[in-house]
Order: C-alpha cells, then structure tokens, then sequence
C-alpha cells in the first residue's frame, strides 16, 4: 500500500482558508494541580472559566484504542460544541457528490493514503462552517497526528488545549486484543477484563468489560487487524509521531496529559477535574 502524501506547501492553503485567530492564548494558569494522581504532569491547568463564555478549541491525543471518541464526544455533548473526528469528514465527503469526493473516491479506490492537504481542506471548511453557524467551538479528533500537521492546523486556527490521553501499553493491548464486533448488528463489544495491579509507582487499573447482550454473544467476531503483532506496530507507528506532537504543544504550554485510571466510569470524574469542569457537569444536571 503506498502511502502517497504530497509534500504541502504552506502557503498554498493558508492564503486559501486562514481564518482570523480568535483569540490570544489565555495566559495559563501557573497552579499546578496536585489534587488528582492521575494527572501526572499538567503544563497547563486550564482556567476556571464557564465553557459557555469561552472558545473551546482543543484537541484530543491518544494511541489508538485507548478511547479518545468516547471521552471526546462525552465532552462535547457536555460542552456543546461539536465533536470533529476527521474520519468522519473524510467518509462525509466520499458520501457526498463535489468535485472533491470524486478525487477522494479515487484515491481511497487505489488504497492510497488521504494526504494532508485534502484532510486540512476539509478539516477547514468545517471550521469555517461551523465559524459561521455559531459554534462556540471544536473538540478535534484524530488530527494532527504528526508535527506537520500540527503546525498547519497552527496556522489555520487557534488551538487552546491539547488533551492526550494515556493508558499503559499492557492495557492497551489487551484492550484491543480483548475487542469484538457483532457479525450481525455490527455493535462493538469488549471481552477483556483488566485487572492490572499497581506495581512500580503506577497505579492499578481496572476495566470492566463490555459483554455483548445474549442475542449478539455467539455472532461475535475479532477485526482481522486485532492480532497482537499488527496492534504493536500501530503502537509503534503511533507512538513514533505523537511524541514530537506532544512535545509541539507541550513547548506551548497548551499540553494536559491524562493517565486513565480505569473503564469510563473511573476516568470520567477524573477527566472533568483534570479540565476543571467537574461543578460544570454538576451546575448543568441541576439546572436540568
Ligand atoms: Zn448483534
């Protein structure tokens, strides 16, 4: 499968979609929070503002499986602001009939990889969609995955906070050894139980798994790409790129890691204290 990514020239988008940068990077808030033990090493504590009167424009980093759609949509049904997963742009587009789905169809039809430009320029028009709709802004999903890209979206709109998340490679792979698809409702299960004890400084975690209803549990398949060595070399490859993306937004002061202490009833207490929002989800159910 050749991977064919044209080498972008930064002007030629940026004159095409720069959009105003909204706003000045908040100053972040020199606090170091020490409540939780999850947060290992906080750059940045986000301040304690009500999301309705900010921009929320963040990222979410992570290696594959370790649930970053799960967190990111939670939050942006929590925030109200919508949550933009590039593979959903890409296959929203290949649906629709532009002059752009056409070249899209063509490349995804000769199994090559969509290129950064073609990803920014959609990831741009719905921005600017989104911009002129009144969105109060963005939870990104799946994007920038290199440095390269995080220096193009750079240039195309303010990013306030990159979320990554974390868990220990063991659980993740168990996590995505441990995952099933129902043959035929196509509903995604877990059978992985972990059970992991905390040893050398790092804490146990434990997740339950997500077993399948009765009608499902004998319709169960394994992704033929949830074999053990095909999810290490995407650890491999992920953890390749996302660490200079890391260290970009970590140099910026804009990086909040976060070690999930758990399936998502553990984590997402944490998560919200970890962003500063746990009365937010509080004042929000009260007021419901
Ligand atoms: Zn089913």
């Amino acid at each position: 499968m050749a991977a064919v990514t044209r080498r972008l020239r930064s002007s030629s988008y940026v004159s095409l979609i720069r959009r105003s940068l909204s706003t000045a990077p908040e100053s972040a808030s020199a606090s170091a929070s020490s409540e939780s033990a999850q947060v290992r090493s906080q750059s940045t504590s986000p301040p304690r503002v009500d999301p309705k009167d900010r921009n929320i424009q963040w990222v979410f980093l992570g290696c594959p499986g370790v649930g970053k759609g799960t967190y990111a949509s939670r939050l942006s049904t929590l925030l109200g602001v919508p949550h933009i997963a590039t593979g959903d742009l890409v296959r929203e587009e290949l649906s629709s009939s532009t002059p752009l789905s056409k070249q899209l169809k063509e490349i995804v039809n000769q199994g090559k990889l969509v290129s950064d430009e073609i990803i920014i320029n959609l990831l741009s028009k719905r921005l600017e969609a989104g911009e002129t709709n009144g969105e109060s802004g963005f939870i990104l999903d799946g994007f920038p995955r290199t440095v390269r890209q995080a220096e193009i979206l750079d240039d195309v709109t303010h990013i306030d906070l990159a979320v990554n998340l974390k868990l220990p490679e063991n659980v993740l792979l168990e996590k995505c050894l441990g995952r099933r698809i129902c043959d035929q409702c196509g509903k995604n299960f877990n059978v992985a139980s972990i059970n992991v004890k905390g040893e050398n400084g790092n804490p146990a975690i434990k997740m339950a798994p997500l077993l399948p209803p009765p009608h499902c549990a004998s319709k169960l398949i394994t992704r033929s790409d949830d074999t053990e060595a095909i999810v290490k070399e995407r650890f491999r490859v992920y953890n390749d790129k996302s660490q200079p993306v890391e260290e970009f937004y970590r140099a910026r002061g804009k990086l909040i890691e976060f070690d999930l202490p758990g399936g998502i009833p553990e984590s997402w207490p944490k998560l919200l204290e970890a962003l500063n929002l746990d009365d937010y989800e509080d004042r929000q159910s009260a007021a419901a």
